[in-house]
């Protein structure tokens, strides 16, 4: 034992183990290879602050020490970004990354991604290629177009259609479409950034053909339906059908743009309304349409337009086509999901679309099974009907009818709250007397690990 007044002396108090000297150890050498050395170094700083003076313990014995906490940290971090189990019963949800890719999907796109690839590359030529070219065609023919393109996200693709289509011109729009979609996206703010000048007509709840007719002039550049997304209205309402809508901006030679917002392309599961559709829309007379890829669609982020060619190539020239292009992983994962939906008996694999598509009794008896598991590890777990959603901005008004469990619990808000610290993080649902967890969003695989995260959350509780 040391002289405790020995410690504040700098002369006699032995210090920490000097980060080089643990960095320098075998055992830490192969994990500056696996995180990185900076890393590595702050594990070692915050193992040797664990640690602080300990005078009794060898140089050599505090060094162990510390590479040891410090492994232990760096196998106990997380990744900043990693996965959670998603109990919400809600298909698209936003904060959880939206739709999940399924482990195929994936996989193939990371080989591409990982290696080199004919991104820009024109094959037969050997030289330059174009990015867009890769899967115009595939996103075409399946959305019934001339032509497609693919952008970032679908922002990106509202915000490039009306730069490179309307800047300078009029664009109508009806009061009951100048949405918000959250993410500080909205309608007009858009439009005004485009250099477009938004025409608003009709009333909230009620716009007519011949609104958009009356409001149509010289300078007017398009009619602009936008998917009202994440508000429903019901009551007193009604706007123009699309096809009204198409012959009307014929009539006035001008373009009918429509922001889809979450692009479905086969016919829809019964909780997803079928204006949704693409195909449905080109079908209607729809100039050009954009939507998200990671919605309904089911892939990665991305905004698909398409449309009529002569407007896509004004597209692909706009300057703001490059800023907003996608990069390889996103076109990948596009490829693999969208292939999917070519092949016939091949949808089952893309998550969203298999998760919208469970019938109730596959619901009831998986969450029976966890019932079982937790009742046997005598947690208070019953079985419980829930209403699920489809999500991200899709058909908000309908719920999605599901099965789950409920674990009672006086405390649910702290009982959720621990869901989202255990290992894996669980996004679950606070109830009066308890907290929910809905089997639909569960992913195939996922039910050790949920056991397991709520056994640890349940013995976290004080
Ligand atoms: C979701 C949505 C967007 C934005 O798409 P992101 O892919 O999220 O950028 C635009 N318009 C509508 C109507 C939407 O629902």
């Amino acid at each position: 034992m040391s002289k405790p007044t020995g410690l504040n002396d700098p002369k006699t108090r032995d210090h920490p183990p000097a980060v080089g000297a643990v960095l320098a150890r075998p055992e830490l050498v192969a994990r500056v290879q696996e995180h990185g050395h900076q890393t590595v170094v702050e594990a070692i700083r915050r193992a040797a602050a664990e640690l602080g003076v300990r005078p009794e313990l060898g140089r050599a014995d505090a060094e162990r020490w510390v590479a040891d906490r410090a492994a232990a940290l760096l196998t106990e971090e997380p990744r900043r970004l990693h996965r959670v189990i998603n109990g919400t019963g809600i298909v698209i949800h936003t904060n959880l990354g939206r739709a999940p890719l399924g482990a195929e999907i994936a996989a193939r796109a990371v080989q591409v991604a990982a290696g080199y690839s004919n991104l820009e590359l024109d094959q037969p030529k050997g030289r330059r290629g174009d990015r867009q070219d890769l899967l115009s065609t595939l996103l075409s023919q399946l959305g019934g177009a001339e032509a497609a393109m693919v952008v970032n996200n679908g922002a990106a693709a509202v915000l490039l259609a009306l730069a490179a289509l309307c800047r300078g011109r009029e664009v109508v729009v009806s009061r009951g479409e100048l949405i918000e979609i959250g993410g500080g996206f909205r309608i007009p703010d858009i439009l005004r950034l485009s250099g477009a000048r938004l025409i608003e007509v009709g009333t909230t709840n009620r716009t007519r053909v011949q609104d958009y007719l009356a409001a149509a002039g010289p300078r007017t550049g398009a009619f602009l339906r936008v998917h009202q997304s994440n508000f429903a209205m019901s009551g007193f309402v009604a706007r123009p059908s699309l096809t009204d809508l198409a012959r009307a901006a014929r009539e006035h030679g001008v373009l009918l743009l429509e922001d889809v917002g979450s692009g479905l392309v086969p016919p829809g599961p019964p909780a997803v309304a079928a204006e949704d559709r693409l195909a449905a829309s080109i079908a209607a007379g729809v100039d050009l349409l954009v939507c998200s890829g990671d919605k309904l669609l089911g892939g990665s982020q991305a905004g698909i337009i398409l449309g009529r060619t002569e407007l896509m190539t004004r597209l692909r020239r706009h300057p703001l086509a490059r800023a907003l292009r996608p990069d390889k992983l996103q076109l990948a994962v596009l490829e693999e999901t969208m292939l999917r939906y070519a092949i016939p008996g091949r949808l089952e694999e893309i998550p969203v679309w298999r998760m919208l598509h469970l019938t109730s009794d596959e619901l009831r008896s998986r969450a029976r099974s966890w019932v079982d598991a937790l009742s046997g590890f005598g947690l208070p777990a019953h079985l419980v009907e829930l209403e699920g959603a489809v999500g991200g901005g899709t058909t908000p008004s309908r719920s999605l009818p599901s099965f789950g469990i409920l674990l009672e619990d006086n405390h649910p808000a702290r009982l959720r709250r621990r869901l989202l610290e255990v290992e894996p993080p669980v996004l679950a649902l606070e109830r009066k007397d308890g907290v929910a967890v809905d089997a639909r969003c569960v992913l195939p695989g996922e039910d050790e690990a949920l056991l397991v995260a709520i056994r640890s959350a349940w013995g976290l509780r004080p």
